[in-house]
């Protein structure tokens, strides 16, 4: 198995903020208040929550995060889609929920494509032979307010399918494998605009990663404020890279860890983020959107 390259793009000196983290919300082992506390041992003075189509941990969080006395700035990971790539949308320093409120309208609807795609690709291992039950991957997805495919991953690895939960991904359910459903992805556009809606900024997540690299010159005529220079899978060229795309077109650099939890191998949280000077750089930029 050739080892994937991870440059591990990082910026300069201590990370200060971590602006991208998963708790049991989405698809990471930890509670929001867990991963707060987390982020409190690692040093870091401020983070953002970022869940996969949820913003249902950002209450527990932003409480804890008083406690431990860490600037939080309430976020969402959308799935969105630009071009037929799969692009995932940042949004940092959400507004409380309102009345109506048009983002979380939104959200219900994907968690309901997401509940149906999760049963979708049950039953597609159920067809391959596979001996697994829906109990089995609600076990995983406990009191998650998102499940997804992680979720489907960590039970076909428990009950002993696969030998890891990347295997789960390689054998059956990654894109093109025999189990795979596609997930209904909003348009880019839309995630913009929910997004603005509730008062946030949104970034480019990851954009090394996956088809997203080449269509960024596309994706940068939507009206974008930030991208996620620094990620652990961007290499440090690609992050230089980023950075100066971000400085070339007048947006901010965001970057954090993408870490899903202690109950994972990547345990990432405050490896990467900002550091001091960039996240001063980013509240001053937020002061005027
Ligand atoms: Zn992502
Ligand atoms: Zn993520």
């Amino acid at each position: 198995m050739t080892k994937r390259r991870r440059g591990f793009g990082r910026p300069k000196g201590p990370i200060y903020a971590d602006l991208h983290l998963h708790s049991n919300q989405s698809d990471g082992t930890d509670s929001p208040a867990e991963v707060v506390k987390r982020a409190a041992a690692k040093g870091l003075k401020a983070i953002a929550l970022t869940d996969h189509d949820t913003t249902a941990g950002n209450a527990e969080a932003q409480e804890a995060a008083v406690g431990e006395g860490i600037t939080f700035l309430p976020g969402v990971e959308v799935s969105a889609e630009f071009d037929l790539v799969e692009v995932h949308i940042l949004g940092l320093r959400l507004s409380p929920v309102q009345e109506n409120d048009e983002m979380e309208t939104r959200l219900a609807e994907v968690l309901e494509d997401r509940i149906t795609r999760t049963q979708l690709m049950i039953e597609k291992l159920i067809e391959l032979g596979v001996q697994i039950g829906e109990q089995d991957v609600a076990q995983e997805i406990a009191g998650a307010a998102s499940p997804g495919r992680l979720h489907v991953a960590r039970a076909l690895y428990r009950i002993g399918v696969t030998n890891s939960v990347q295997e789960a991904f390689t054998r059956f359910i990654g894109i093109g494998k025999p189990a795979y459903v596609q997930k209904n992805r909003m348009p880019a556009m839309e995630a913009i605009e929910l997004i603005h809606g509730r008062g946030g900024i949104a970034s480019i997540a990851h954009p090394g990663i996956g088809g997203v690299h080449k269509k960024l010159r596309g994706l940068l005529s939507l009206p974008l404020d930030a991208v996620e220079v620094w990620h652990p899978e961007h290499s440090v060229g690609q992050s230089a890279e980023y950075g100066i795309l971000v400085r070339e077109n007048g947006l901010i650099a965001t970057g954090g860890s993408d870490d899903h939890g202690s109950k994972t191998q990547r345990k990432y949280i405050g490896e990467t983020g900002l550091n001091e000077s960039a996240f001063q750089t980013l509240i001053a930029r937020l002061e005027q959107v």
